[in-house]
């Protein structure tokens, strides 16, 4: 089982996951277990304050340390303790699928979404942590980056998806982008399905798809296909398309 510290303003946010196939059925069958820390049953403030203004002045307010912290405190003293900590931020490392793989390896992970201008840059000298991206763009707040991240998670955690298999293929699990895919009908709008898609032969089928991923990552994402040399077979593959 994993198990995921949540800190945030809003948990009820979180309840979308439930509502989603294949995560939602992760946390029924307790593969993964959501444990909420509401910002607010940690403040000092009679209000149930959590931000305040920004020392120096500017726009916006800024979430104060000490309910993050008592409230990291209090996740902490649970018998699985934080585990990995990670901070949501914009400022971040951007998140890729190897930082995805290396996490989901961590049985405990706790989550700080932020929200207004952010944290008071105090907390990450009290409690380090990984401050972690979902891109270069700014969102409200990081409850949305923490489900991502949960999602994605989730989906490298055995037993999640069904077919573990369609994991290992997917999109950036090897530096590759994933093959194009088809269902029925054979036939839509005079456009048809790849013949060797439906002629039956396995090895075929396999060799054609490794293609159109390899060709796939070099036109879309070189960034990508230069990450790692093609094999002689790849080569090969590609040679022939080329
Ligand atoms: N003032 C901050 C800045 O410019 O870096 C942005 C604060 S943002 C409005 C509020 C919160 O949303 C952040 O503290 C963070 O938790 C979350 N957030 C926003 N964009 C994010 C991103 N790209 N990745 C992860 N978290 C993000």
């Amino acid at each position: 089982m994993a198990k995921f510290n949540i800190i945030t303003i809003f948990p009820e946010m979180f309840s979308a996951l439930n509502a989603d196939g294949i995560v939602g059925r992760a946390i029924k069958q307790q593969i993964i277990n959501l444990a909420f820390y509401n910002l607010r049953d940690y403040t000092l403030s009679r209000q149930r304050k959590v931000d305040d203004k920004p020392f120096g002045g500017g726009g916006g307010m800024v979430m104060m340390v000490q309910p993050l912290f008592d409230a990291l405190e209090a996740a902490a003293q649970q018998p699985e303790g934080l585990g990995e900590l990670i901070y949501l931020s914009p400022q971040g490392q951007p998140l890729t699928q190897t930082m995805v793989n290396a996490l989901a390896k961590k049985p405990t992970i706790t989550l700080v979404a932020g929200r207004y201008e952010g944290f008071d840059e105090r907390i990450f000298g009290l409690k380090p942590g990984l401050e972690v991206s979902i891109g270069d763009f700014v969102v409200s707040g990081g409850e949305l980056p923490a489900m991502l991240l949960i999602d994605a998670l989730a989906r490298q955690i055995e037993g999640v998806v069904g077919l573990a298999d369609s994991v290992v293929q997917e999109s950036f699990m090897q530096d590759r982008l994933d093959y194009p895919q088809y269902t029925r009908p054979q036939r839509f709008k005079q456009l048809s399905v790849p013949q060797v898609l439906l002629d039956g032969d396995h090895a075929a089928i396999v060799k054609w798809r490794q293609q159109q991923s390899l060709l796939r990552t070099k036109t879309r994402r070189p960034d990508l296909f230069c990450k790692r040399s093609l094999t002689a077979e790849e080569q090969l593959l590609l040679n022939k398309l080329e």
